[in-house]
């Protein structure tokens, strides 16, 4: 037997129940892993209250990422023993997730624990983190410079935007942090943001085109907020978009695309193929900070999981929250 969170849908919702499954419910898949750790990220927030449909079949074990030991396996790359992470391919949305003791997996979705982390670190990432890495190399390649001037991150106090503050800071970005908690300031400084920025500025309405204010940024909460910092980007300038925390919609004009020549680019981390998961593993763990990951990580226990659903969508979850399944 082995204990899990299972979602099943009722006639009043989605009910979250922290169970104990047989082994014989374990998936298909070609590698068993002993979990050791999971996080909690905004979609897992989303499954476990159901507050938008990110799971595709009941009853479903939510979490989109976990770390943990090869138990058992019938994949060429992998061997009972060997430690290994495992962020989205859909795990945690149409096959059993990570807030689980265990799991069963395809093979091919797991990259190897990079020796700098921990299986607690590598959570402590998890979907969030890699994202933020995602985004800062999305911004390196398409040309935005720590010389040419200001980077934002919006969402700031959440677990993308700390992550996406840390590596920015790391890489000599002067970073801006928007956040909606002033209490926060003290926090996103320790991280390394040179200023931080009430996100009221940005939620509103605003203007086709602004004033310049941004190199880049990464944006984790679209809607206004996104079409705002769009519209105050500089020429030729980039905003990697990964979030919405605030709202699907994007309520811009084409003016900052076709006046400024400004790049929009989206981030997905669930289907990045193989070779860009290695390359930001690899940036994570030549570029992060272990003081300001622990910094900006919370504890909780497998049953603390089904409350903190709900405080993760209302954007009262600072940082990363790692999840000690066992
Ligand atoms: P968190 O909840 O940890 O962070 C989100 C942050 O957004 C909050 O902490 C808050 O920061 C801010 N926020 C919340 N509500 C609002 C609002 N109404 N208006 C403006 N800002 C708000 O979530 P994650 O960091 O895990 O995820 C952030 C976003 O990125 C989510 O939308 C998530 O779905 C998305 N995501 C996308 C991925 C992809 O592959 N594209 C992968 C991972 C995440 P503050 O209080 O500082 O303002």
């Amino acid at each position: 037997m082995y204990r899990a969170i299972v979602l099943n849908k009722t006639e009043s919702g989605v009910e979250a129940k922290l169970e104990s499954l047989d082994e014989q419910a374990l998936p298909e898949g070609d590698v068993t892993v002993r979990v050791a750790w999971s996080t909690l990220n905004y979609k897992d927030g989303l499954a476990i209250t159901g507050k938008a449909p990110v799971v595709r079949h009941y009853p479903m074990v939510p979490g989109v990422d976990l770390s943990g030991t090869v138990e058992h396996s019938d994949h060429p790359r992998w061997r009972p023993g060997d430690r290994v992470i495992l962020n989205g391919w859909g795990v945690g949305e149409a096959h059993p997730g990570g807030l689980a003791e265990k799991a069963r997996l395809k093979g091919d979705w797991l990259v190897p624990l990079p020796e700098a982390f921990d299986l607690r670190q590598a959570m402590a990432i998890g979907t969030a983190g890699y994202t933020a890495m995602l985004c800062v190399l999305a911004l390196a390649r398409q040309g935005v410079r720590p010389d040419q001037g200001d980077v934002l991150v919006t969402g700031a106090g959440g677990g993308v935007g700390s992550i996406a503050v840390m590596l920015l800071a790391g890489r000599g970005y002067r970073v801006v942090a928007s956040t909606g908690r002033s209490g926060e300031a003290a926090y996103l400084k320790g991280l390394g943001a040179a200023e931080v920025m009430d996100r009221a500025e940005l939620s509103s309405p605003g203007k086709p085109l602004g004033k310049i204010r941004w190199a880049g940024a990464v944006d984790t909460v679209g809607s206004h907020t996104l079409a705002n910092v769009l519209a105050s980007t500089c020429y030729g300038g980039s905003v990697a978009a990964c979030g919405l925390a605030q709202g699907m919609d994007l309520p811009a004009t084409v003016a900052p695309f076709i006046l400024r020549g400004v790049n929009l680019l989206g981030v997905d981390s669930v289907y990045t193929p193989m070779e860009r998961r290695l390359e930001a593993w690899d940036c994570l763990a030549r570029e992060l900070d272990p003081e300001r990951l622990a910094a900006a990580t919370t504890e909780v226990a497998l049953a603390e999981v089904i409350p903190l659903a709900e405080r993760i969508l209302a954007g009262q979850v600072r940082g990363r929250t790692v999840v000690d399944v066992n």
